[in-house]
């Protein structure tokens, strides 16, 4: 890397750095921070803004990241955390963080540069939404604060809106608990050539030390540091800890990512403002905020996702090209609550037409979005299992998981009738959290097989989060025909699409105990242009 270059483009971007930090922060005294940060302490946070500042470990240790790419622009993202399971290192004083971006990874052709200002309110992350950017175009980025230089991020605008694409290809992944084993799904998720990545929820989990071997497991593979996580500080120890990982660094350096939570960003299985225990609402949503406000410092998003207390806004669409449009829900923030229990049968309150997943808010933008897409094809990126599945195999009977879409049938009815009666093009959910990999045919009636398919829906396995019944979900196969397709590896899915062909490749390792295995393609499927459903490739 080309540090004289990159120190010379630096100070010649001082005058602009000197207006920004003048708007940011007025009468700002720039002062080193030779050792210990917490010297500021008691000194107001508007009044201390270091400029150059002194690090004596690196500040980058959580890597950098790039989100939701637009034609013209992406989000980029890093974090200073010198100390980072320890809150962070940096106290209450603003640091004030060059970014740079250029055509080539050595930034020898430099296209934007400029700072932004790590405040402590926001535990001394930076989100910088670019502007001016080419459509459809690889660009290189990196961090500066002080003397330090973060490592190399690559990022991919998105093609121009409704302009002809012929292809794009994209991995999605969900439900990375760091105690159940390394990340080197993440890894090789890294090494893909994809447009970018989408993370479907349960990218962190809440749980303390060994805080989910039950059901038989054999134990943790490594363990993270911390009590289960309630506080804003506990949540951020947790990201950080998350993001200090190698592999997990090297998947957000590689591409943008478009992310969405599920429940355990902030508690297992909460739905809304109840919490799986029944906390009252109170000190639930107080958690919630700290989560949620963990999360967005975490994260590659935009300013309107910024948090106000318990409430943040994830739902949003991305658009690429004329090829595809994709709906990234949020199925937890809004969801009523499991009423029927968690794995049971179909129960009365179940049938409320109330009852719902999104919310009525977000189900019209939702349906309206679809109706008034062009894409040729039309993504439903979300958290929880979309098809029925009946757990019940020896009897007449059946039995749901409430925390899936099985839990809000009138919900389901109403999206699927919608996509048919508007005759949506080509609809594909992608779904996460049942940790084993899954393809089924979203009927419009699942009691009558015979019914039209509506929908693809493609459920992409865990990173690493173990579930102790992967083995006898095959079982379930026979007794549900509309689902395609089961496994229950560790890994993501990769996905190809053109205007004709449908790809999603099943990537999956044989263990995640160990460090290094190797990533193979498990199963392919293929969904053509104008006919819903997956056939085996
Ligand atoms: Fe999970
Ligand atoms: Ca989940």
């Amino acid at each position: 890397m080309n540090r004289a270059r990159y120190e010379h483009l630096l100070t010649r971007s001082a005058s602009r750095r000197l207006l920004l930090g003048a708007s940011f922060a007025v009468g700002a005294t720039a002062i080193s921070l030779p050792s210990a940060p917490t010297r500021a302490a008691g000194i107001p946070k508007a009044s201390l803004l270091i400029r150059r500042p002194q690090f004596i470990d690196t500040p980058f240790s959580l890597g950098v990241a790039s989100g939701d790419p637009l034609p013209e622009s992406v989000v980029l993202w890093t974090r200073l955390a010198p100390d980072p399971v320890n809150g962070g290192g940096l106290g209450e004083a603003s640091v004030e963080v060059r970014w740079e971006v250029a055509n080539d990874d050595q930034f020898t052709s430099i296209v934007q540069f400029g700072t932004a200002i790590a405040s402590p309110d926001l535990a001394h992350s930076v989100h910088v939404d670019l502007t001016g950017l080419k459509p459809g175009t690889e660009y290189f980025y990196r961090f500066g604060a002080g003397n330090e230089v973060s490592p190399t991020g690559r990022t991919k605008t998105a093609a121009a809106t409704g302009a002809p694409l012929s292809k794009l290809r994209f991995a999605a992944s969900s439900c990375a608990n760091y105690e159940h084993g390394y990340f080197s799904p993440y890894r090789h998720l890294a090494n893909e050539e994809i447009d970018f990545a989408i993370c479907l929820g349960d990218y962190s989990y809440e749980y303390g030390m060994n805080g989910e071997f039950k059901n038989g497991s054999t134990g943790p593979v490594r363990n993270v540091t911390g009590s289960e996580t309630i506080s804003l500080e506990d949540y951020r120890n947790r990201h950080a800890l998350y993001k200090a990982d190698p592999d997990l660094q090297a998947a957000h350096a590689a591409h943008p990512w478009l992310v969405i939570w599920d429940d355990h960003e902030v508690e297992n299985d909460y739905a809304g403002a109840n919490s799986e225990q029944s906390d009252p609402v109170e000190a639930f949503l107080a958690r919630r905020a700290a989560a949620y406000q963990a999360y967005y410092e975490h994260m590659p998003l935009r300013a309107d996702s910024m948090p106000i207390g318990p409430d943040m806004r994830i739902y949003r669409r991305l658009a690429f090209g004329d090829l595809a449009e994709i709906n990234l829900l949020d199925t937890r923030q809004y969801r009523t609550d499991q009423t029927c229990g968690f794995v049971a049968p179909p129960c009365d309150e179940g049938l409320d037409p109330a009852a719902t997943l999104t919310g009525p808010e977000q189900e019209s933008w939702l349906f309206d979005g679809l109706a008034d897409s062009t894409a040729r094809w039309n993504v439903i990126a979300q958290q929880v299992m979309m098809a029925r599945l009946d757990g019940d195999v020896s009897t007449e009977g059946q039995l749901v998981s409430h925390d899936q879409w099985d839990g809000y049938p009138l919900a389901r009815q109403r999206l699927l009738d919608h996509l048919q009666s508007t005759g949506v093009s080509n609809p594909v959910v992608l779904t996460g959290d049942v940790h084993t990999s899954w393809v089924a045919d979203l009927k419009l009636s699942f009691d009558d097989q015979d019914s039209p398919t509506i929908a693809t829906e493609f459920v992409s396995t865990s990173v690493t989060s173990f579930n102790p019944i992967a083995a006898q979900l095959v079982l379930a196969l026979p007794t549900n025909p509309h689902f395609r397709y089961y496994d229950p590896r560790h890994g993501y899915i990769r996905c190809e699409v053109t205007p004709e062909i449908w790809q999603t490749d099943f990537r999956a390792v044989q263990r995640v105990d160990v460090p290094d295995d190797e990533i193979q393609t498990i199963a392919s499927f293929v969904v053509e242009n104008g006919i819903a459903g997956a056939v085996k490739a």
